[in-house]
């Protein structure tokens, strides 16, 4: 619990809004819906003010704090006890200009940072009222299923995997697909993502139809990114000289170090394939190409996440954390799920690591599983919205966890509007209509989890994560992570 100062010293830190980083890669669509929230009223010294009551306080050091409003965009802001000390002073209402702070009227010191904290939302007009204003997500992401092999049989993978490729008549009808449905629905941007099964097992099919997306992309002028989901066990120098070629991005999985990798991303004989995937970073550093690391967090490699943390940070790559999702084909492996406190332990080990070596850039979007502590939003993924999931025989499906339930396929004329409309699959609902979230102040930044987790787990959409726990846990500790990486690059 933070206990406020009783005398605020003069230092005039000036609090700093979040710096994010865009290259960072996971297997998921994520929302990228640009919600604002608008406040009716600009605060002014001569209004009746307060501090307002949603802000989160956490101290990061015996001098410094992060404040978060989370009804405002103004992200995490960097505060010393001076501003702490008004924060408090106001949290009954007063009109500035008769206010007594401290026992004088306020300086003209107090009063600048009194204005400050009301352009940053952390203090307000009394009665203001914040609105929503919902956004449209910009980008249409695709992921392309280019081979339904792999060369791994991980344990918690959800594909029932065989030696099908994707090909090359049926690639090019789905990049024509997801194209005619970008500009159906006015996406300035697509996004593919050539996954599988392991999608360098069907290269030259990712490079033919990156190819051809990019003929399209400049025939409708629409921006167009790429990246290649990878397990990272063969990339070879070519390939890598063909991504940069291409303008293609990669992410790679790797889940922990030596035996903790091993223990959940093996060879179909059981060998570990940690040593191959190290392998192949070395080998994009001596290209300069820097991929996005996506580890999955289960039971099995928990105890190894410091360590993972450790090696990717000093590896300098962007990351993100996922918790392992259950699904069909791993719900007999019942060793890769994890208990509240084991997980929350982990994390906050890992996040002591973190601490030890902060990046440059923001992990308030990359650290919890599926919430985003970078961008407010209503919707936790791009399902039923903004993310269509291709298979190798043309069936278009909501979610990757459920390739093998296609809504449609890539002859329809517009598979964005029949995957939008239809009724059966995951439903994607918004935060408010999730019980448990509705009232919680980290709800347009949680938004309640993974819908397909949480129906599995509870058989509902409309509830809170089962995960919720462990989030409400880790969140005021990535704010006081991401409060500590502002001190360090702050200027
Ligand atoms: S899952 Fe929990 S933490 Fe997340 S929005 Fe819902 S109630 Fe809040
Ligand atoms: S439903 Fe879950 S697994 Fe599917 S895209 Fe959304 S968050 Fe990811």
């Amino acid at each position: 619990m933070f206990t406020p100062p009783t005398h605020a010293p003069l230092a005039l830190q000036k609090p700093r809004v979040l710096l994010a980083v865009n290259n960072i890669e996971e297997d998921c669509k994520s929302s990228d819906e640009d919600l604002q929230f608008i406040v009716q009223t600009k605060g002014r010294l001569e209004n009746e003010i307060i501090t307002n009551p949603d802000i989160i306080i956490v101290q990061i050091s015996t001098t410094k704090f992060a404040g978060f409003n989370p009804l405002s965009q103004s992200g995490v802001c960097l505060l010393d006890t001076f501003q702490i000390a008004l924060l408090e002073e106001f949290r009954q209402s007063r009109i500035v200009d008769t206010a007594i702070v401290d026992g004088e009227a306020p300086s003209q010191i107090q009063l600048k940072e009194i204005k400050r904290l009301l352009e940053l939302g952390l203090m307000q007009v009394v009665g203001e009222q914040t609105f929503l204003r919902k956004g449209q997500s910009q980008e249409l992401t695709a992921w392309l299923h280019v081979t339904n092999d792999c060369n791994l049989g991980c344990d918690y993978c959800y594909i029932y995997k065989t030696p099908d490729p994707m090909e090359l008549e049926q690639g090019q009808q789905a990049v024509e697909a997801v194209f005619r449905s970008a500009q159906t629905h006015n996406f300035p941007k697509v996004k593919l993502k050539y996954a599988g099964g392991e999608a360098t097992l069907n290269y030259s099919l990712v490079l033919a139809l990156h190819a051809y997306a990019q003929q399209l992309a400049k025939r409708y002028q629409l921006e167009l990114d790429g990246v290649v989901l990878s397990n990272g066990i063969a990339i070879s120098n070519r390939m890598i000289r063909d991504m940069q070629t291409y303008g293609l991005r990669l992410m790679i999985s790797l889940d922990g170090v030596g035996e903790y990798h091993d223990r959940q991303r093996q060879f179909r004989n059981g060998r570990g394939s940690f040593a191959y995937v190290e392998r192949t970073l070395d080998r994009l550093a001596r290209h300069n190409f820097t991929p996005s690391i996506n580890v999955t967090i289960s039971n099995r490699n928990l105890d190894g996440l410091p360590d993972v943390i450790a090696y990717i940070l000093d590896r300098k790559l962007p990351f993100s954390l996922n918790f392992y999702r259950e699904n069909e084909c791993s719900a007999a492996m019942t060793d890769l799920v994890y208990q509240e406190e084991k997980i929350i332990a982990a994390m906050k080990a890992a996040f002591a690591v973190i601490e030890q070596n902060l990046p440059p850039y923001s992990l308030l979007g990359t650290l919890v599983d599926r919430a985003r502590l970078d961008a407010p939003h209503r919707y936790t993924c791009g399902v039923g919205r903004s993310y269509l999931v291709i298979d190798h025989k043309g069936g278009v499906a909501k979610c990757h966890m459920e390739i093998g339930q296609p809504v449609t396929d890539i002859r329809a004329a517009d598979p964005l509007e029949l995957v939008m409309s239809d009724q059966n699959g995951i439903q994607n609902l918004p935060v408010e209509e999730k019980e448990g979230c509705r009232d919680c102040a980290w709800r347009y930044w949680c938004t309640g989890g993974c819908p397909a987790l949480t129906y599995r787990m509870t058989g509902r959409f409309d509830v809170k994560s089962p995960n919720c726990n462990i989030y409400k846990a880790l969140f005021p500790e990535l704010l006081r992570l991401e409060g500590l990486r502002l001190l360090k690059y702050g200027g």
